[in-house]
């Protein structure tokens, strides 16, 4: 059979988004459900189910190779497992081997959205063109991805790059990890939001306490909404620092809703860069927003299954 599409799947805890997609990375079919997160895990997957046979149930489905998933993580994608923390129904939930029944036995690629999105990014975004690169996502929690060499870089398990939860202060607040001081507990939205009004900021009429409210203050020159800002790109600077200085990235592409504050969060994160990344082999470090908005998660689930079926064919020549 010829391979034309691949199916993607991008699981969240609030929608479970699936579609066919072209070797060009455009999505020609799309489906979506609900998540139940607060469901048992059966329930769950029969949403993943429905997505799925919208999709099976295309004319272009005879044409369709392969699947690739991004979930919500932690993923394990050596064993076929996902436990997502906000689908508690899912906890070692066998993924890989429900979603390849629900195929006709297709091929799978399992990572997490992380992942997700830096294949997206890499393929058709920001990070494209670039053989080493961080991609990240800023918004409720902070996750991300690798490219190193030119290819993306899941590692065993799906997860590696997760930036989030490295820690850039040593005796900083304790994170739901359970470690301290990591880049998501002072560099998410929710954290941004919580140490503004912590320091005195106010929300305006519509009361709306978002990151994405203090960011609108930031802009008008509040001086707690800016630090909150600042505070929040110095934690992201050093993980980005450190992973360069790990790894030898060039440039560090970053997405999700806390992203869309613009300057107000990239400004100073290019400042606090230049106290960070200091060796000469990462001052050319550069930041960008991505580019690949909402289908990110789709369009990396797709590269993920794209990618295993162009190395497998490379093997075959
Ligand atoms: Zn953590």
């Amino acid at each position: 059979m010829h391979t034309d599409f691949v199916a993607a799947l991008d699981i969240g805890g609030t929608k479970i988004a699936g579609a066919l997609v072209d070797a060009d990375g455009r999505l020609l079919l799309r489906a979506q459900r609900p998540t139940p997160a607060h469901e048992d895990g059966d329930t769950v997957m029969r949403a993943a189910e429905a997505v799925l046979a919208e999709l099976t149930a295309s004319p272009l489905w005879e044409r369709t190779g392969a699947v690739g998933i991004g979930s919500a993580g932690p993923v394990d994608a050596s064993a076929g497992t996902v436990s997502p923390v906000n689908i508690p129904g899912w906890r070692g939930f066998p993924l890989v081997e429900r979603v390849r029944a629900a195929t006709g036995g297709l091929d799978v690629q399992l990572v997490g959205d992380g992942v997700a999105m830096t294949a997206a990014e890499h393929w058709l975004g920001a990070a494209r063109g670039h053989d080493n690169a961080l991609c990240m996502v800023v918004s409720t929690g902070v996750g991300g991805g690798l490219v190193l060499g030119g290819k993306l870089h899941p590692g065993p398990t799906g997860n590696a790059g997760h930036i989030g939860h490295i820690s850039v202060d040593l005796d900083g607040d304790p994170c739901p990890c359970g470690a301290r001081g990591c880049v998501e507990r002072i560099a998410s939205g929710p954290n941004i939001a919580r140490r503004a009004l912590d320091n005195g900021w106010r929300p305006g009429p519509d009361g709306d306490t978002s990151a994405a409210a203090v960011a609108s203050a930031a802009r008008s020159g509040d001086p707690v909404a800016v630090a909150s800002f600042a505070r929040a790109a110095q934690a992201l600077a050093a993980g980005i620092a450190a992973t360069a200085t790990l790894v030898e990235i060039d440039i560090a592409v970053i997405g999700g809703g806390v992203a869309g504050a613009g300057d107000v969060l990239f400004a100073p994160l290019r400042r606090s860069l230049r106290d960070y990344a200091t060796l000469s082999f990462v001052q050319n470090l550069t930041v960008a927003p991505a580019l690949m908005g909402t289908d990110a998660g789709l369009v990396g689930a797709a590269a993920a299954a794209w990618g295993t079926r162009s190395e497998e064919a490379a093997l075959l020549k």
